[in-house]
């Protein structure tokens, strides 16, 4: 398991100053890279049906690639012997980066995500580099030893967890300062400590061991319990001072000093609020996986919602990283998260399973087929659970009345919406079409 810790660095004014002068040379190191691919695209690309019948053929380049452009970097070194101060590594990493950025946009990740465009990174946007290999007693006292850097305070907050080695390290400038995050390694895997959720243990009230969990704007969570979470709407308290920042910010004039100062306290604020949205992310994963029960949750359209009205809202609740969050953490905790597929889960009943349609502002569920008076939000939370244990809600009414009729197929197989687990266990890429992208060297994806 991979595990990140992050800790807050107090460098000195000159080892400020040297990591604030590799940042800009590896942030011209990538344009520059990054710069190298698209220009042997736009020479060596040609329409396969339209060729001219003589056309002169360019000079064919190799395809700059991850070893070519790592290779290359001994001649940037020689052309700008400044570049000769950064730590070989931390160099190549830099390429390994455009590398990864090229191939996220035109392959796509394991489950054929493909993102955008790679972006020149404009002054002050290459925020972080990166140590690949760090020493295993690379921290020492309250310091931190990095390579050509030198010992560096830090502030240790907590200690290392036991049995986990020390895999890169990552320099990282935020608005209040600078942070190191220790990637982690430890081999062992973690037992699943509660038998897998089936239809017998979970519908048996004496054994259950799985709880189904409906996020929403009304409240952040209600589980099939019936406990709710409110939304703390972090980012709309603070709203009205992020708005006089910004404010301040507009009137300065463009690259004037005192613009560049009043980015300050406006980079800090928008940071608090990631910070306060964050903290509450944890403590209430933690809350949920301290009930020791796998976590059955809606597979959520979160890109979908955030083009809707409710787009504020939904960014500031940060579904995203929140599920995120749950998923490591219920992993460490020997438990499964489990995805679902959301349609139809909050119009169903979760007593009779016959549908009972409602409207967004219908916040009360009332069965007129069998009488379950039950919230909405706790209502779909309930089917949430179900469907994770792979069997629709009828089945279910069976079964109490005639006992288990049929095997239940092993829900992570039967879930659509289990992409949460599917990335946690890549197997290679499941679309092959975007990998033969690479073979065929064409353009369209299919
Ligand atoms: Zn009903």
């Amino acid at each position: 398991m991979r595990i990140a810790y992050q800790y807050r660095l107090r460098p000195t004014s000159s080892q400020i100053a040297l990591m604030e002068q590799w940042l800009e040379l590896l942030r011209k190191q990538y344009n520059y890279r990054l710069a190298e691919r698209f220009t042997w695209w736009e020479q060596n690309r040609c329409p396969i049906n339209a060729c001219p019948f003589i056309c002169h053929l360019p000079e064919l380049k190799d395809r700059p690639d991850f070893y070519s452009q790592k290779r290359d970097l001994v001649n940037t070194k020689a052309r700008f012997p400044e570049y000769q101060a950064i730590h070989s590594q931390v160099l190549q990493n830099c390429v390994e980066r455009v590398h990864k950025a090229f191939d996220r946009w035109l392959k796509g990740d394991c489950n054929g995500q493909r993102a955008g465009k790679p972006r020149f990174k404009g002054v002050g946007r290459y925020r972080s580099l990166t140590f690949p290999q760090m020493k295993q007693d690379c921290i020492q006292g309250r310091f931190i030893h990095l390579p050509k850097l030198g010992a560096v305070k830090l502030v240790q907050h907590r200690p290392l967890p036991e049995g986990f080695v020390i895999k890169t390290a990552t320099l990282t400038r935020k608005a209040d300062g600078w942070y190191v995050t220790l990637s982690l390694q430890d081999s062992r895997v973690p037992e699943l400590t509660p038998e897998p959720p089936t239809l017998e243990n979970t519908f048996a009230l004496a054994a259950r061991s799985a709880l189904g969990i409906d996020v929403g704007l009304d409240s952040f969570l209600v589980t099939d319990e019936g406990e709710s979470v409110p939304v703390p709407r972090y980012y709309r308290k603070a709203e009205l001072r992020l708005k006089r920042l910004q404010r301040a910010l507009s009137r300065k004039q463009k690259r004037s000093n005192r613009r560049r100062k009043a980015l300050k306290p406006l980079a800090k604020a928008h940071l608090k609020v990631a910070n306060q949205r964050k903290d509450f992310h944890y403590k209430t994963v933690k809350k949920l996986v301290s009930k020791g029960k796998h976590i059955a949750y809606e597979a959520l359209n979160i890109k979908g919602i955030a083009g809707t009205r409710l787009a504020k809202s939904a960014y500031d609740a940060g579904w995203g990283q929140f599920l995120q969050i749950l998923a490591v953490k219920a992993e460490r905790a020997g438990l499964r998260a489990i995805a679902v597929n959301p349609n139809g889960t909050s119009q169903s009943c979760a007593s009779c399973g016959q549908k009972v349609p409602k409207g967004l502002s219908d916040r009360w569920h009332s069965c007129p087929h069998c009488g379950l008076q039950l919230s909405r939000d706790q209502n779909a939370a309930i089917n949430i659970k179900y469907r994770a244990v792979g069997h629709p809600v009828l089945k279910a009414q069976e079964m109490s009345f005639t006992g288990v009729t049929e095997k239940p197929a092993l829900f992570i197989a039967t879930q659509r919406g289990a992409t949460a687990l599917a990335a946690r266990f890549p197997s290679g890429c499941r679309r092959r079409s975007a990998l033969l992208w690479h073979e065929s060297g064409s353009m369209s994806l299919s």
